[in-house]
Parts: C-alpha cells; sequence; structure tokens
C-alpha cells in the first residue's frame, strides 16, 4: 500500500564484530532486497572501534541503529575466552531488565520479528506476551548447528566428559567430529562457560526459526542432516549464505591495496587472526621467520603478543603500536621487497576481493571462511579458539579448500609450530598440486556463492520466502 509504514523487524547481536558484522548484514538485505525497516540494537559494552567504524560505514535510512545503554562491567575479569562470556551473561541480565520498556518504544509499527543470535536467548520472554516470533541467526557453520542442537542430547546420554570418550562423535546425519576438535568450553562440563553455552543451544529450539550462513554446495551433509535428522519441534532452519561484509571504510584500505596492486595475481599470501586471535611471543617469531624462509610474497597482520589466543577480542582494530617491536630483529628490512607488515588489523574483505591475493592464513572463525571461499581464495587454516578446530577439519577434510598448519598436538594441546614447518605448509599452497586443488575447489564455491544469492538461486529464495511470511504476518 503507498504511504503505508514499511514492514518492521528488531535485531540483535552479542557483543563481537563475528556475531554483529554477519546480523548487521542480514538487515541490511532485508532493507535493500524485501523492502523492510530495521531496528537494531547494538550492545555498547565491549563493542570494538572496528565494529564502530564499521557499523557507521554503512548507513540506510531504513536501518536505524539504536545504541543499548552502557551496563556496568567493572568486575570484568580479563581479556579472555571468559571475560567474553562474562560479557554476554550481564549483557543478557542488563536485557531481560530492560527490554520490555525498549520493546515499548521501538514496537512501532508493531514488530513482524525479532532475529537474535545465539547467545541473546533472553530475548524470549520478552517477545512472548507481545506475540513477536523470535528467530536466530547462528552465525558459525551448520555443521557447529547441527552440533549444538544435539549437545544437549549428548550431555544427558554422556556420563563423563564428553571430550574423553575414546571415538569421534556422531552427530545424526553428520560429519563425524573428532572429541580434540572440541571447542574449549564443551570440554569440561562443571565450568560456567559450558553451562551457559549448553543454556542457550538448549533454549535455540524455543525459536521459529534458525538462519545459518550457510548453503548447499559448501556443507551439503550438515544442511541435509538439518532438514531431516535433526529436528526440533516447530523450528526450521533457513540456509541464507553467504551473508558477506561488504566493503570496508576506504581510507582504511588505501595503503594496503595500493601494495597490493603493484603485486603478481594470485602472489600473496595474507594472514591475520579474527578480531580476536594473538599468537605467544615465540609462536609469532616462528611465523615471521617461515614465512621469510618461504619466499612467499604477504600482507601479516601483527599484534602484540599474548599467552591468551584471544587475546585482542575488545581491542581489535585500536591497536597503534610500532608491529617491529614484536618480530625478529631484521625481519622488516630483511623481507621489505616482499612483505608488507600492518598493525593490529586490515581491511580482510578488500585483500581478499584483490586479484594479487592468492591465500589467506586464517584463526578459521566462520565469517572470514565464508569471506574467503567466495572470493575463491584457498586457506591455511590455523585454529585459535571457540569452534575454530572444528571449522579448520571441515575445511580441510570435507570441503577441500585448506591445508592444516598442526597446531594441535596428539594430546589435543595447541602446540608451538616451527618456522620450517611453517614454510612448508606455505609452499604446498603455493607451490604444489594439493594447492592447486584447493584453488580450485574455492573458485568453484565462489561461484555457487554468486548464484546462491542471485534471484533464482536457493539462499535469496529462502530469505524471501521468510519475508514474504513475515510480511503477512505469520
Ligand atoms: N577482520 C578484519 N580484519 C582483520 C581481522 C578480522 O576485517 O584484520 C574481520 C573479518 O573480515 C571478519 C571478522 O573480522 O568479518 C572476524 O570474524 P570471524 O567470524 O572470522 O572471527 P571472530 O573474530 O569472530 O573470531
Amino acid at each position: 500500500l503507498e504511504g503505508a509504514p514499511k514492514p518492521h523487524v528488531a535485531f540483535l547481536s552479542s557483543p563481537g564484530i563475528g556475531h554483529t558484522t554477519p546480523l548487521f548484514e542480514l538487515a541490511f538485505r532485508l532493507v535493500t532486497q524485501h523492502n523492510f525497516q530495521v531496528t537494531f540494537l547494538v550492545i555498547t559494552n565491549g563493542a570494538t572501534l572496528a565494529q564502530t567504524e564499521y557499523l557507521n560505514a554503512n548507513p540506510h535510512p531504513d536501518l536505524h541503529i539504536l545504541n543499548l545503554p552502557l551496563f556496568d562491567i567493572s568486575n570484568l575479569v580479563s581479556d579472555d575466552m571468559t571475560a567474553f562470556v562474562h560479557l554476554c551473561v550481564i549483557a543478557e541480565q542488563s536485557i531481560r531488565t530492560s527490554l520490555p520498556s525498549v520493546l515499548s518504544r521501538i514496537n512501532r509499527p508493531k514488530l513482524q520479528a525479532f532475529v537474535i543470535d545465539i547467545f541473546c536467548t533472553g530475548v524470549f520472554e520478552a517477545c512472548k506476551p507481545l506475540s513477536i516470533p523470535v528467530y536466530s541467526f547462528f552465525t558459525s557453520s551448520a555443521a557447529f548447528l547441527a552440533f549444538s542442537l544435539y549437545l544437549p542430547v549428548l550431555d544427558k546420554e554422556v556420563k563423563d566428559e564428553v571430550s574423553d570418550l575414546p571415538d569421534p562423535i556422531k552427530v545424526p546425519g553428520c560429519h563425524l567430529i573428532r572429541t580434540r576438535d572440541f571447542m574449549g568450553i564443551t570440554k569440561k562440563r562443571n565450568i560456567d562457560e559450558y553451562k551457559w553455552f549448553l543454556h542457550h543451544v538448549t533454549r535455540l529450539t524455543m525459536a521459529t526459526g534458525v538462519f545459518v550462513n550457510s548453503w548447499d554446495d559448501l556443507e551439503p551433509v550438515s544442511l541435509k542432516a538439518l532438514r531431516h535428522e535433526l529436528c526440533f519441534r516447530n523450528m526450521s532452519v533457513y540456509p541464507i549464505g553467504p551473508v558477506l561484509k561488504r566493503g570496508e571504510p576506504e581510507e582504511s584500505s588505501r595503503q594496503v591495496i595500493a601494495w597490493l596492486d603493484k603485486q603478481p595475481k594470485e602472489s600473496v599470501l595474507f594472514v591475520t587472526l579474527g578480531s580476536g586471535g594473538t599468537l605467544t611471543s615465540e609462536q609469532l617469531t616462528e611465523l615471521a621467520l617461515g614465512l621469510e624462509l618461504s619466499q612467499q610474497r604477504f600482507i601479516l597482520v601483527v599484534r602484540k603478543p599474548s599467552d591468551c589466543a584471544f587475546a585482542t577480542f575488545f581491542s581489535a582494530g585500536s591497536g597503534t603500536e610500532d608491529p617491529e617491536v614484536y618480530l625478529p630483529k631484521g625481519f622488516l628490512q630483511r623481507t621489505n621487497q616482499v612483505g608488507l607488515v600492518v598493525s593490529s588489523w586490515a581491511p580482510q574483505v578488500a585483500v581478499l576481493s584483490h586479484r594479487a591475493t592468492g591465500a589467506f592464513l586464517s584463526h578459521c572463525g566462520w565469517n572470514s571462511i565464508v569471506e574467503c571461499v567466495t572470493h575463491g581464495v584457498p586457506m591455511i587454516a590455523w585454529p585459535m579458539y571457540a569452534e575454530q578446530r572444528m571449522n579448520a577439519t571441515l575445511l580441510s577434510d570435507e570441503i577441500g579448500v585448506a591445508v592444516k598448519m598442526p597446531v594441535v598436538g596428539d594430546d589435543g594441546e595447541t602446540v608451538v609450530v616451527g618456522r620450517k614447518e611453517i614454510e612448508r605448509v606455505v609452499r604446498v599452497v603455493f607451490e604444489g598440486g594439493e594447492g592447486r586443488k584447493i584453488r580450485s575447489k574455492a573458485r568453484e564455491l565462489e561461484v555457487s556463492g554468486l548464484e546462491t544469492l542471485s534471484c533464482k538461486g536457493s539462499s535469496y529464495e529462502t530469505l524471501a520466502r521468510v519475508a514474504e511470511s513475515w510480511k503477512k504476518g505469520n
């Protein structure tokens, strides 16, 4: 109807750019392709400079960002995975208190749906009395979604620690999961982080539907299992990927792009470890010297070394230190003909879409994976935290777009990878037959990612169907 307000949807993401970005991009898609207006609620505690710059760089008149008031986080422990979980717990408590009044303010025009990410399940209770259906956007793989939905079953059936089981775990219809690939916090049942994760994945089935950032050509087995074997009440799973971060602000990319413009086609290895990833001092030295030995061109993002693999999660994008301090003596001078070292943060999508980029050494966060395969770039998998070991195995053993760096020892603990090994893996990807194979698979997925988002493509149609149902109010 002409003049009638556009249908209205609200979004809420838990802290962290890896969650906020895909939710924001889905909101953008609803606004630009399906004629919605969106109120996008942002938890400002823990928001990094990179996240704020990204949200500000992508305005749209029908996408209203509403910053939630800061809550007290003075008790938060240091920068590690515990701090992230702790922040999410405090955020949930605060949201449970404030959401009813926020909802009464924003529920005009009436919300047709509320989309949350996995760690915001406190929203269900507030939406129920207003009859607003809640959907979740699961921002990792379909394989990890299947594992997460199955975890409450495992938790009941297995007496000891799931991670102590001698055999890999079989989630119905899915690939086997080696216990050493388990996410750290699912390895010990009595810790608060495990209980917190279990709480949210158990409640996920209260959602009317779950979007997942994947598509059939990327994860055929897990998506089939989610459709046919892991059916939970009325909850439907909607693969709508690839949901991609669009370009970064131009000024942040200028220096890196100017350097890439001078490099030959597919010659550069891009190295960055997500929003949180940090190496120990010893590992950073080995990585730098391994790159040097490989004689490959590279862009290396350097962060202050730390014993915590997750140390920059709350500061991503704001490091201004001189990287030279953390690198082996003379490294910058010896490699300045072939390498570019960047402090803290690089414009990842701009780099991955550049013709000179030939491979990506990544921590295997799901957004990084999706950004990488949709640009046809093969990977070196260097998992660090969260579900990344599972993602790395999926990439190398099932999808075939990555070579794994051997960062996990026989006992399942993280080990330091030496420079010679790093040199070897880099050469495999750039010089060997295996490198050609994973490159060609990545190219296939680039094409299929574009197809599934095109007008008759499956991810486009899936979202269009849900959008239509929201417009009709069911
Ligand atoms: N990112 C970036 N520059 C960097 C490192 C990361 O732009 O130097 C972006 C990347 O493009 C991705 C996000 O940060 O969109 C990281 O999300 P991911 O799910 O890969 O990992 P997380 O940070 O959640 O572990």
